[in-house]
């Protein structure tokens, strides 16, 4: 549907590709957009420059499947780390939220989802696979199950429980301080640094 109240085909334009942002609606857009016709050229050119290299040469770590500039990212490849202990979450903001609490030493897995079958997302939509086969090389001695508290992130803990207990591996949970239904990214770092600590065992429920 064309909204012909715009002056400039351009201008209707870029408000179309703004407002498929999450959050933004046309308003949102074309205020955006009118913002960044009153910048410099150079700012304009540097912001459309770190957009288009974004997807075309962001990297995923082979290992954790972190957001990364290399092939193993600088958490993975950080030897100082605790390498027998594998933080598992759901996305890259989960493992930002993590590190800023500076309370966990060990590394992470991305499963970049959850099982969601309302949303057609199965386990072999999420990197479980690669994660039991971490596991499986052996150096893995505990995996800590830091999803959110919804039911998805539950079934997704219990999927994850039941393959990897084969493997002799100790699975703990992180403690649920973080109030039911809110997002790990959004708890403070004082509640998510504590229940990282105060992790308990991961029981079948
Ligand atoms: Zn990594």
């Amino acid at each position: 549907m064309i909204q012909q109240q715009y002056p400039s085909q351009l201008l209707e334009k870029a408000v179309q590709e703004f407002s498929k942002l999450p959050g933004i609606g046309r308003k949102t857009a074309l205020r955006l957009v009118l913002w960044m016709l009153r910048q410099d050229d150079a700012d304009i050119a540097s912001f459309a420059e770190a957009v288009s290299k974004l997807k075309a040469e962001v990297k995923y770590c082979k290992v954790c499947h972190n957001v990364s500039d290399s092939d193993i990212c600088p958490i993975c490849a950080d030897h100082r780390r605790d390498q027998t202990t594998v933080c598992v979450v759901e996305n890259i903001q989960d493992v930002m939220a993590i590190e800023n609490t500076q309370q966990f030493q060990g590394l992470y897995h991305v499963l970049g989802g959850v099982i969601s079958p309302m949303d057609g997302m199965g386990p072999a939509d999420i990197e479980i696979d690669s994660l039991i086969n971490r596991v499986g090389e052996g150096e893995v001695q505990e995996v800590i199950l830091a999803l959110s508290p919804t039911m998805e992130g539950d079934t997704t803990n219990f999927y994850i429980y039941r393959k990897l207990a084969p493997l002799g591996v100790k699975v703990s949970v992180i403690a649920r301080g973080i109030a039911v239904g809110n997002e790990l990214e959004y708890a403070d770092e004082v509640t998510l640094g504590r229940s990282i600590t105060n992790r308990t065992l991961f029981e079948e429920k």
